[in-house]
């Protein structure tokens, strides 16, 4: 008797447990796993921007084009000669993006524009395909190479994120190179922050709603931000973005490029990007992620997922701008709905292609 009172009390427990635990598969459909079907394109690749907008042939000088082109090509050589030497994926990101930083042309470290107090604060992030560890910084105004700064920050701190004073005295406690504040200045930013601002001018007299914080002539300019996404010989990918931000944005003001997810992704099950446009609607989009997400939730290729991202998702919130990716196969992306984005592509057959014109045009 008492055996049977037992197991009565033991099928209970069991029914009535069976009934509290949920059951996973009553309430989400199947996902696929996320294995890419492409084929390996590349055992190695490289790609880059120099930042996305209205970048119109016909406003483009021949000497101006060329010397874009070359130190398109300066970058992205650097960062292809590390991965084809073995090296790895975050050492050509990092590295390659120093180079833009170091040029007046691109928005970025030496180029970065001006806030509306005339100030220079700028955002970098990058990510590892292999740990998803990421660092961060924004905001700051003494680093002269904000990219490497959110490196130090992913290797050796224990954050993700630092922005400020701070982030600026974490650099210098470091050893990172540090600069006054009056190495950011250029004179042709300085002009777009006049236009910039005339233009607020005239839309605060019209009435208009729509503040005129980013750069005023986005018609005859671009973005600017700088980025690099790469695959290594190690089967490894990784992402870094920097920038000066938008001309004209209100100091303290942050975009998408020192926000994982937003500006930077890197997961080797996937693929790592790197976007360059209007920040305020890639950090609505979560952008970078998205296509990531796609690719591992949905079994998307890459192609599939950035079209979907910035040709439906971006344009439809109503945002500008382009990514660059690479996924775990080699195959690269560079997608945008702006008239053109500085880009350049390196493969492992030491391929070069460099563009900036949107092939609609
Ligand atoms: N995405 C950057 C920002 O909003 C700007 C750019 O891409 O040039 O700060």
């Amino acid at each position: 008797m008492r055996n049977i009172i037992q197991f009565y009390f033991a099928f209970l427990l069991l029914f009535n447990c069976g009934k509290l635990e949920p059951n996973p598969d009553d309430n989400h459909q199947d996902v696929k796993s996320g294995e890419s079907t492409t084929q390996k394109a590349n055992d190695f690749a490289i790609v880059i921007h120099g930042g996305a907008g209205t970048i119109l042939k016909k406003n483009m000088t021949s000497e101006k084009e060329a010397e874009y082109k070359a130190k398109l090509e300066e970058a992205i050589r650097m960062g292809h000669t590390i991965l084809k030497n073995g090296g790895s994926s975050l050492d050509a990101v990092e590295k390659t993006i120093n180079i833009m930083e170091d040029s007046p042309l691109f928005n970025a470290g030496k180029g970065a524009v001006f806030t509306n107090a005339g100030t220079n604060e700028l955002d970098a992030s990058i990510m590892d395909g292999k740990t998803l560890n990421s660092g961060a910084s924004a905001g700051t105004k003494t680093v002269k190479n904000p990219i490497n700064l959110a490196r130090r920050i992913m290797d050796d701190s224990p954050h993700v994120m630092m922005a400020g004073d701070g982030a600026d005295s974490y650099a210098k406690e470091q050893g990172l190179e540090i600069v006054s504040p009056e190495y950011f200045f250029t004179e042709g930013r300085l002009k777009s922050l006049e236009r910039a601002k005339d233009r607020e001018k005239v839309e605060l007299d019209h009435n208009d709603q729509k503040a005129a914080f980013y750069d005023a002539d986005i018609k005859d300019s671009k973005y600017g931000t700088v980025g690099c996404v790469a695959l290594d010989k190690h089967g490894n990918l990784a992402a870094g973005t920097s920038t000066g931000g938008m001309t004209n944005k209100r100091f303290g003001r942050v975009g998408d490029t020192p926000i994982i997810g937003a500006g930077t992704y890197a997961n080797n099950a996937t693929c790592a990007v790197s976007g360059t446009g209007w920040g305020e609607y890639f950090i609505r989009g979560t952008v970078a992620h998205d296509i990531s997400a796609m690719m591992e939730y949905k079994g998307s290729t890459l192609e599939e997922a950035s079209v979907e991202v910035i040709q439906k998702k971006l344009t439809n919130l109503g945002g500008t701008g382009g990514i660059i990716a690479v996924d775990k196969n080699g195959n690269m992306m560079m997608e945008f709905n702006t008239a053109g984005m500085y880009r350049a592509t390196m493969n492992d057959k030491d391929e070069l292609n460099i563009e900036i014109y949107s092939k609609k045009e």
